[in-house]
């Protein structure tokens, strides 16, 4: 029988765009009924379960899903027996410690003694161990900004994207912690057929993660400066250079990655380039 991966994402949330945007990059159409437990996948030999983000490490762990998608805070959360096998570069959010704007925070050893609301203990008792600090922890499941305001907390230990949330419970972010952002997590004990099938996804995945930082470049030359455009372009081995219907100036084509591209171009039109285009590239396999 041919094998297949069960594939666990979030159902909704902060995650689920992102999921179902990198699989249909990857060629995976994902069509939910957002209703249901499973989704059907296209393009690969994939089910999809949707479930709780805080409920994916367990059912990898347990092997009812192969693989899921997930923020690298939860996997550390949960610290289950799962593989993390590729950073996925979305819903990117880190983990600071925050204060109310009024309190000068003078270092770590501010919070001994103090007692910090969090919706993640786990990660919060590592932290604090791993600095020597006492404090007490007030496990909180939602709305951890709030505990301050109320005499709950002295301090959180919390989910930062922008700081807007922070900013509307009189809080600000102190110290970053950790930063996160979405991974790609693995049983640890798949059989082989499954095992290359994971890897056909991360070849495809790395595909799509190239071609984002990259950008083909089109541009034309005169013949006499040539030599000093292609130096100017990094990385650039073998341009491929066409003729073009004027004499005495061809075409240049490349691929290079956005921030090269940015500090190189005006050298290159100093350097006499005209008619630069810069287009997105969708697939860049090697
Ligand atoms: P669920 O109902 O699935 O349990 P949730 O409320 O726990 O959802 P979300 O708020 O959707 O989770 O966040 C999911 C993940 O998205 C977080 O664990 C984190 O990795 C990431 N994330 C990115 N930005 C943010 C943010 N501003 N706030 C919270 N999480 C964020
Ligand atoms: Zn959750």
């Amino acid at each position: 029988m041919e094998s297949k991966l069960t594939l666990a994402i979030q159902k909704s949330g902060r995650l689920s765009e992102g999921s179902i945007e990198m699989l249909k990059l990857c060629g995976i159409k994902v069509s939910n009924g957002t209703n249901h437990l499973k989704a059907v996948a296209e393009g690969f030999p994939l089910e999809v379960l949707l479930l709780r983000d805080d409920d994916i490490p367990q059912y990898v762990a347990d092997g009812v899903a192969d693989i899921g998608i997930l923020g690298m805070n939860e996997v550390l959360e949960k610290k289950k027996p799962i593989s993390v096998v590729k950073q996925l570069g979305f819903s990117k959010c880190r983990l600071s410690v925050a204060v109310p704007k009024d309190v000068t925070y003078t270092g770590r050893e501010f919070l001994n003694g103090k007692r910090i609301a969090t919706s993640y203990p786990e990660i919060l008792k590592d932290f604090l161990a791993d600095n020597n600090i006492d404090a007490e922890i007030h496990c909180i499941s939602g709305s951890v900004e709030i505990t301050p305001g109320i005499g709950l907390a002295d301090a959180i230990f919390e989910i930062v994207s922008s700081g807007g949330t922070l900013l509307s419970n009189g809080l600000t972010e102190v110290d970053i912690i950790m930063r996160s952002e979405a991974v790609l997590v693995a049983n640890s004990n798949l059989s082989q057929d499954k095992i290359n099938l994971i890897n056909k996804l991360i070849f495809r995945i790395e595909s799509v993660q190239r071609a984002k930082s990259n950008k083909y470049i089109l541009l034309n030359a005169p013949e006499n400066r040539l030599t000093d455009i292609v130096n100017l372009i990094p990385g650039m081995k073998s341009p491929t250079i066409l003729p073009l219907a004027m004499e005495g100036w061809c075409s240049l084509h490349s691929v290079i990655s956005e921030v090269d591209f940015w500090n190189v171009i005006d050298k290159l039109k100093d350097a006499g380039a005209e008619g630069i285009l810069v287009v997105p590239i969708e697939k860049m396999v090697i």
